[in-house]
């Protein structure tokens, strides 16, 4: 199941935002879907639209400060956003933003961003109902509790994780990162819990990981709080990636079953993408296949429910990553015997 607003654009350049998060990391992903000669004529069965609107501030405040989340709906929403998709340098000229360009007020992101939110949300009930469901967007997990943090207001995978528990849809859950980045927000937020588990696989080195570790008052930047189960990738060791991602992935069975896993997806490790701050991890696209091919095939062996979310994925080749793991995964459930 694909979870996509067609009518939804990723791009930030409508806000005069330069990050190159591309339209076609969605519109040829989901093109490529539709022109497949099996899954094309299927679409119907394997597409839904997004909901919006369902992420409430009750449901954000379970995550986030009060205080931070008060800002978020007040005047002190566009400071915020500066900060986070971090469009002013120290020397406070702008970085990667031109207002003038800017066709809507940034302001209006944020309603764009409780979507995409609610989008996540949607995402994992309905692989909880359906057993698979990749949705367009998300994968914030680099938001913390009482700040945003590399283009991300709101963790939208522990909201989500935390309004199911609420719900009472799941007790626990897995997440699964292999974003380039490590999923330093994600795994902040569920410190300490065990109803979250946390997976993350990421750069060795660089962005979150290059600041200092503790601030001149001595307390921890939380980008450095421990995930469960953390899985560093070093430069010039991307043969070793999948084997790193396997034992991972063992490691995490010594937790008990999950109720559902979230895999935060990011298609930022591809050796194509052009973000500047994920060039240390280089796959080619057929590592990330079968980075995707393994982890999908892993969580299905064991009946475990799965959701997925995008994340980082750049400039304009990023969507062959998911448009190749998603005709696989799609062909799983939609071939002459499937069910999905
Ligand atoms: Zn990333």
């Amino acid at each position: 199941m694909i979870l996509y607003n067609e009518d939804q654009d990723l791009s930030l350049e409508p806000y005069g935002i330069q990050i190159p998060v591309r339209s076609s990391k969605t519109t040829r992903t989901f093109e490529a879907l539709l022109a497949h000669p099996i899954l094309g004529p299927l679409a119907e069965r394997w597409h839904r639209r997004p909901e919006t609107g369902l992420i409430s501030k009750a449901d954000l405040l379970r995550v986030h400060d009060p205080h931070y989340v008060e800002r978020l709906f007040s005047k002190g929403l566009e400071q915020e956003l500066m900060k986070t998709f971090e469009l002013v340098d120290e020397k406070g000229h702008y970085h990667r933003y031109a207002p003038d360009l800017a066709e809507l007020p940034l302001s209006r992101l944020f309603k764009r961003i409780l979507d995409t939110a609610s989008g996540t949300w949607q995402c994992c009930r309905l692989a909880l109902d359906h057993g698979f469901c990749f949705f367009f967007g998300g994968g914030m997990h680099h938001a913390q509790r009482s700040e945003g943090r590399g283009f991300c207001v709101v963790n939208d995978v522990v909201v989500s994780l935390r309004k199911l528990q609420a719900e009472g849809a799941i007790e626990t859950a897995w997440v699964i990162d292999v974003d380039a980045h490590k999923g330093d927000g994600t795994a902040a937020l569920t410190s300490g819990d065990d109803s979250i588990r946390t997976l993350s696989l990421h750069m060795a080195r660089g962005w979150p990981l290059d600041e200092p570790e503790y601030d001149e008052q001595g307390r921890l930047n939380p980008s450095f709080v421990p995930s469960d189960i953390d899985v560093p990738v070093a430069q010039g060791e991307e043969d070793r990636y999948l084997e790193k991602l396997q034992a991972g992935l063992h490691e995490l069975e010594a937790f008990a079953r999950p109720d559902l896993a979230l895999v935060v997806s990011g298609a930022d490790p591809f050796e194509l993408d052009e973000l500047e701050s994920a060039r240390e991890l280089k796959l080619t696209l057929e590592q990330l296949l079968e980075r995707d091919r393994l982890i999908y095939r892993f969580l299905k062996e064991r009946g475990l429910p799965r959701a997925y979310v995008m994340a980082g994925g750049y400039g304009s080749e990023t969507w062959r990553v998911y448009a190749g793991f998603l005709e696989w995964a799609l062909l799983d459930g939609n071939g002459p015997n499937g069910s999905r």
